[in-house]
């Protein structure tokens, strides 16, 4: 089967071609064998995480990580609703942060760091890893290996938020949706052991292991910096408490719903338009709203893809920022299915 095509200027040696339509990428041995892991079949790499309990101070942190910004949204359409205590600069606060750190996801953690389908210098991988980090859907590190394992196992046992692993019926569908969506993350342990089996070549890369340590900081700033914005652009304490509602907790709010939608809706909702060996759905409304991971059946079909939106109508906000940093030439070796591997992988009916 064929396999990729770097669409520029190669620095690299072309990758070994594997049976999924897509190389093994980078450079060094290590993080092809963690590709592997990345890229694998269900169940190709025996064994599943045999996941340690839970410990309680981490199912209280994602207690506090989905309710708190819940609460901060309603309570910031409340006080619009009741107040009329909102304006174009909160709601562009929301909508600034909601895109930005939403890019960091996508493009810093999941195409960069996760599945290696571009190259670039470092700084610009820090970069992206930190707007990631404001995210707060946890260090870059803990992400990868999750969403390697996710690849690893998808839709199978092992798949740490898949929506199918329930009983069948209405209740096991409300059930999967939910565990796929949020209750999986009240399951999972985001320990280094978890990183250093899905993620030993992400940790070599200089600077990243500071994200896991100081991810408390990481933490206020996100929350902190929109309340600060907000108060010296309004001059006023209601200025900052505005500021950190909508440009902090509901920003979070939206950026956390609108990833996890992918787990949860794009498993379940859309079109399969490629083989892919799980459930994953092609979902227009989140291709849209999740800067174009919703593209998610061609994202399992080709996981190394640096675009997920295939075809020209299938927006994909993620690929046109990436297509942009290889314009300017601060990115380089972008890997994208070619022409007979999405022949290949084509579903007819
Ligand atoms: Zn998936
Ligand atoms: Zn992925």
């Amino acid at each position: 089967m064929s396999t990729v095509t770097p669409d520029n200027k190669s620095r690299r040696k072309a990758r070994p071609v594997k049976d999924d339509g897509n190389p093994a990428v980078s450079s060094e041995q290590a993080i092809d064998d963690a590709l592997a892991h990345a890229d694998a079949k269900p169940h190709a790499i025996q064994g599943h995480e045999d996941d340690d309990p839970t410990p309680f101070i981490h199912k209280l942190i994602v207690l506090i990580t989905v309710v708190a910004p819940l609460v901060g949204f309603a309570w910031a359409i409340n006080l619009a609703w009741q107040a009329g205590a909102v304006n174009y600069f909160y709601l562009g606060m929301m909508g600034i942060g909601w895109l930005l750190t939403g890019l960091g996801i996508t493009i810093g953690f999941h195409r960069m760091l996760t599945h290696r389908s571009f190259d670039t210098y470092n700084w610009n991988r820090l970069m992206w890893a930190g707007i990631g980090t404001l995210a707060l859907e946890g260090p870059p590190l803990a992400w990868c290996a999750v969403h390697r394992k996710h690849h690893q196992h998808s839709d199978q046992e092992g798949d740490p938020h898949s929506p199918h692993l329930h009983e069948e019926g209405v209740l096991g569908a409300i059930k999967g949706f939910w565990h796929a969506h949020a209750g999986w993350l009240f399951t999972q342990n985001w320990d280094d052991k978890l990183v250093n089996k899905y993620a030993p070549d992400l940790k070599k890369i200089k600077g990243m292991q500071s994200f896991s340590k100081y991810y408390l900081y990481w933490i206020i700033g996100s929350l902190a910096l929109p309340a600060v914005i907000g108060g010296l652009v309004m001059g006023s304490w209601t200025g900052a408490w505005l500021g950190f509602l909508w440009g902090g907790l509901g920003r979070v709010f939206l950026t956390h719903h609108v990833t996890w939608s992918v787990n949860s809706i794009c498993h379940i909702f859309g079109k399969r338009d490629f083989h892919s060996d799980d459930d994953s759905r092609n979902n227009a409304i989140f291709g849209i709203l999740s800067h174009g991971e919703g593209w998610h059946n061609n994202h399992h079909a080709f996981p190394t893809s640096a675009r997920h939106g295939l075809q020209w109508w299938q927006w994909d906000t993620s690929w046109m920022v990436i297509r942009l940093m290889k314009a300017v030439g601060i990115v380089w070796n972008i890997r994208l299915p070619s022409e007979k591997a999405m022949a290949a992988k084509k579903r007819t009916a």
